[in-house]
């Protein structure tokens, strides 16, 4: 379970396989962008913070490097943690109980006709929906399920925690939506999205882990043909995992310009293998990005004169071609594309840009 401190929640959730990013102390949303990030049109897409070690972009900034998450938490240590689901392949049910009159009857069961007979009085929250949709598909409610890792909210919610398969991927939703949702006052935490994690403490409460298991359990099959029928799967094809070998990789390229800058390497290191864990977790879109990304970053230490442009291409094109085999077309235009932007914005680690 995770420790008494930020940073050793944060160190276990890493140690579960879940990316994680800072939250602001006290709340559970996201911190702040820097400046370059807050200008209108800026899009997490090719943006050199995250690779930069920087924290702008919520769960676009999650990471499962040690290092990364000790100093964040070492120089921060009142920042809550959030768990980026997508890469984490955790869907996270999250029972709310604002207080609100139910909607619709249409929109409370999505796809699932109530007639105007059946009496909804008793109907206040999601732990209601729940239970009814448990009943309705003659299983035993998720809420009481002690097999998994449940977490009490401040509010008096409670979150779900499962583990996807390798085979699927599941998108965000909230209960209120009229595009997709499972259930009124149930959000669905997967792709897109993060959780805060458990232990976390906010001045209304923490969030506190309930009895039972203190690990996600596979999501059960109801629940993942429930969320298949509301419109919760992410197309998306699944490759094998690369090996791990971005780390000797960039330390060749960087050896070979001539420049064996530990912090070269370090970055290098860091944008090659969050190409290779994307191949493994990403749909199309996250891939582009994390490519161009990457790209950008590279373009930028070529531009200051630390690697060659070939071994920063050469770098990127094994990469992306480990973790998206079938389009080494589309991942060169890809990197040319970020390349040619970073060349016009020199990058020496520890200096601003
Ligand atoms: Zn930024
Ligand atoms: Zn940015």
């Amino acid at each position: 379970m995770p420790g008494n401190t930020r940073l050793a929640t944060a160190l276990w959730c890493a140690e579960q396989g879940w990316p994680v990013h800072p939250l602001l102390p006290g709340r559970k949303t996201p911190l702040a962008n820097c400046t370059a990030c807050r200008t209108p049109g800026h899009t997490p897409a090719g943006c050199p913070c995250p690779a930069a070690h920087r924290w702008c972009h919520g769960f676009h900034a999650a990471t499962l490097d040690t290092d990364r998450i000790t100093r964040w938490w070492t120089d921060n240590p009142h920042h809550g943690v959030g768990v980026a689901c997508g890469p984490a392949r955790l869907v996270v049910i999250d029972i709310d109980t604002h207080p609100a009159p139910p909607p619709a009857r249409d929109r409370i069961w999505p796809g699932i006709e109530i007639g105007d007979t059946v009496d909804l009085t008793g109907l206040t929250n999601g732990f209601d929906t729940l239970a009814v949709l448990a009943a309705l598909r003659g299983q035993d409610n998720p809420a009481h399920d002690t097999s998994t890792l449940r977490v009490r909210t401040p509010s008096g919610g409670l979150h779900l925690w499962y583990r996807a398969d390798t085979t699927h991927h599941w998108r965000c939703s909230s209960g209120n939506s009229p595009q997709r949702a499972l259930a009124w006052q149930i959000d669905i935490r997967a792709h897109g999205g993060y959780i805060v994690a458990p232990t976390t403490t906010t001045p209304t409460g923490t969030y506190q882990p309930l009895d039972g298991s203190p690990t996600p359990a596979p999501l059960p099959g109801w629940l993942a043909a429930e969320l298949e029928r509301t419109g919760h799967h992410h197309p998306h094809i699944p490759h094998p995992r690369s090996p791990r070998r971005a780390p000797a990789r960039a330390q060749q390229a960087v050896q070979a310009a001539g420049a064996g800058h530990q912090r070269i390497t370090r970055i290098m290191t860091t944008v090659l293998q969050e190409i290779n864990d994307c191949g493994r977790v990403h749909d199309g879109a996250g891939f582009t990005a994390v490519l161009n990304r990457a790209a950008y970053t590279l373009g930028g230490l070529v531009a200051a004169g630390h690697i060659t442009q070939d071994a920063a291409t050469q770098a990127l094109r094994e990469a992306a071609h480990a973790a998206r085999p079938g389009q080494d077309r589309r991942s060169m235009q890809i990197i040319a594309g970020g390349m040619s932007a970073g060349l016009a914005r020199p990058l020496t680690p520890g200096r601003r840009r």
